[in-house]
Order: structure tokens, then C-alpha cells, then sequence
């Protein structure tokens, strides 16, 4: 297993966004899938090794990495990053790890309402750390590129659509 993954992992084992369980407060909106579509998570590079035989859980390969379909629910500990860190994203600028609110979780998470600064401040720092941690490794740092390009592609798409 890859250590700066793993200590990724470990670092957002226990925080979440609100100190209180924000699925509650929204029905886990981000593990539902829509009717009729299986979507999945996108793995960071090496994750699916956690997930390879696990009864439950699919793996997909796609142009952007490995998918991982997961069975609805879930452990804490089972959870992959992108469940860890959402819906908060971490992303590079100018050679630094920043957390940004995470593009896509603007339809789905009633906290993007407040943004970051109505999450517990632990969470975000916890993204921010997992996130220069990863920074580390190589194939990671280049995932993390993509997706701050996806992310900024995905914010100027909005800005042109007039900000929904
Ligand atoms: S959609 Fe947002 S508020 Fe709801 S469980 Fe997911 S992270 Fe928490
Ligand atoms: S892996 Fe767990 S946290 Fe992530 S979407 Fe599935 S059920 Fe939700």
C-alpha cells in the first residue's frame, strides 16, 4: 500500500465537515445515487487496492482513473478519499496545496450554501493536510492537477451559465 496514501486516509479517518454527522441533516445526499445511474467515485492513484476482491464494491477503469462503485452505505474506515474530503476538494495553486469548495458538490450539499467557512475549520485543515501529504508522491500530485483543471473548468462553465 502507498504510505502517503494511507496517511492521507488516516488523517480524515475521524473529522467531517460539521461536528455533528451532516448526513442527518440531509439524508447522506452524497451517497444516493440518482435513479437509474450508478455513479461511482473517482479513486486517487493506488486506491483501488483497497477495494480489489471486496465483496460489495466495483472497480471500473475510465479515461480519468479508476471508478469505484461502493454498496450505498458504508464504515468510516472503508470510505474512500473522495468520500473523505467531499465536499471540500484539495487543489493546487501556484505550487500549493489550497482547499476549495468542491464544484460538483454544489447541487448535492446543502453546505455549500455557507461554504467553507461553515464547516468545522478541523475538517478543512485536515483536507489541507491530507492534501500537501499527497503532494509528496508524484502520480498523486499529478492527479491533484487534473483536478484543479477540471475544477476551474467547471467554475468558468458556471460563470458563463450565469453562476447556477
Ligand atoms: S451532501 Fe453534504 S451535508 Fe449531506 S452528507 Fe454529504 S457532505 Fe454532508
Ligand atoms: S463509499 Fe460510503 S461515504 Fe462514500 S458514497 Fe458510498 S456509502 Fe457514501
Amino acid at each position: 500500500m502507498h504510505d502517503k496514501l494511507e496517511k492521507a486516509r488516516e488523517i480524515l479517518a475521524e473529522v467531517t465537515p460539521l461536528k455533528t454527522d451532516c448526513g442527518k441533516v440531509c439524508g447522506a445526499r452524497c451517497c444516493r445515487s440518482l435513479e437509474g445511474e450508478e455513479t461511482g467515485m473517482l479513486l486517487f492513484p493506488g486506491e483501488e487496492a483497497y477495494y480489489a476482491g471486496k465483496p460489495g464494491w466495483t472497480l471500473r477503469r475510465t479515461a480519468s482513473g479508476m471508478l469505484l462503485v461502493c454498496p450505498g452505505s458504508c464504515a468510516r474506515d472503508e470510505r474512500p478519499l473522495a468520500c473523505r474530503i467531499f465536499p471540500l476538494l484539495p487543489v493546487i495553486r501556484e505550487g500549493e496545496v489550497k482547499v476549495a469548495a468542491d464544484q460538483r458538490a454544489r447541487v448535492v450539499c446543502p453546505l455549500m450554501k455557507q461554504g467553507i467557512r461553515g464547516m468545522d475549520p478541523a475538517f478543512a485543515e485536515a483536507v489541507r493536510e491530507a492534501g500537501k501529504i499527497l503532494m509528496e508522491d508524484g502520480a498523486q500530485r499529478t492527479f491533484m492537477e487534473r483536478l484543479t483543471e477540471e475544477q476551474d473548468e467547471l467554475k468558468s462553465l458556471r460563470d458563463r451559465l450565469g453562476g447556477i
